[in-house]
């Protein structure tokens, strides 16, 4: 990965220009545990959007072993942030592509008061109505239960939780037999970490949207379909095509 990959900065927005038109973004933000990648997953399906998760787009490039993956993977196995030059860079090489013609779900990103400004420098979307952050709220002592108990599907990515939503059989995915695997920075000291990272850069990306008066906070204490039910209420009312 050469620094931002921002080389070809101008030809991706002139593309991002036509294919934008009206399309939906949904920024979902949350500390690690909060159940943003499943509701993504849902808000995706139920309005017809591409899931971008940053998270799994830098687990993909480990699979694969990549330049970019030897610099993030440290970082990750010790619950810190990948530098915003490289995930920006990852981030609008992919919403360049078709598939995000018609809208996407940003999920773990941005991160930081940088990404957020980066997105908009590559977007310039902002001016839009069919922007919506959707802030998800939890009591911090709900993470880490959460988060260490997190099971997942190594093929489709189906989440579990041991004990709010377990498997049928242990270790197995009930949808399509596969292996469930616990990711390497679920361990409860990388949890920690990666909590006390999300709280020390996120404030000023909360006031980024919050000023700008796209900003929603939603309630993700409860079940999952109480909490999509929440989110649906808000994203009914912000629909572009209304
Ligand atoms: P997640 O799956 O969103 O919990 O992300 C897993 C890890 O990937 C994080 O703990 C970070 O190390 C890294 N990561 C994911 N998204 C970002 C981002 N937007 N900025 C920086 N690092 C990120």
């Amino acid at each position: 990965m050469s620094g931002l990959g921002f080389h070809n900065r101008r030809s991706v927005q002139k593309r991002l220009g036509t294919f934008w038109n009206g399309a939906r973004l949904v920024i979902l933000l949350g500390p690690p545990g909060a159940g943003k990648g499943t509701q993504a997953k849902r808000i995706a399906g139920q309005y017809g959007l591409q899931h971008l998760s940053t998270g799994d787009m830098l687990r993909d490039n480990i699979r694969r072993d990549t330049e970019l993956a030897r610099k993030a993977k440290p970082l990750i196995n010790r619950g810190e942030l990948v530098p915003d030059d490289i995930v920006l860079g990852m981030v609008q090489e992919r919403i360049a592509q078709s598939d995000c013609e018609n809208g996407f779900i940003l999920d773990g990103f941005p991160r930081t008061l940088q990404q957020a400004q980066g997105l908009e420098g590559i977007c310039r979307l902002y001016k839009s109505k069919s922007i919506t952050v959707l802030n998800m709220l939890v009591k911090p002592e709900l993470l880490i239960q959460r988060l260490a108990n997190r099971r997942i599907c190594k093929r489709s990515g189906h989440i579990y939780n041991l004990v709010d939503h377990p498997p049928i059989r242990p270790g197995i995915c009930d949808d399509d037999g596969s292996e469930l695997i616990q990711r390497p920075d679920d361990a409860e000291a990388v949890i920690r970490e990666r909590i006390r990272t999300y709280e020390q850069h996120i404030c000023p990306v909360i006031d980024y949207y919050s000023v700008r008066g796209l900003l929603y906070e939603v309630n993700a204490i409860t079940d999952p379909d109480t909490v999509m039910a929440n989110i649906m209420k808000v994203l009914d009312a912000e629909d572009p095509a209304k």
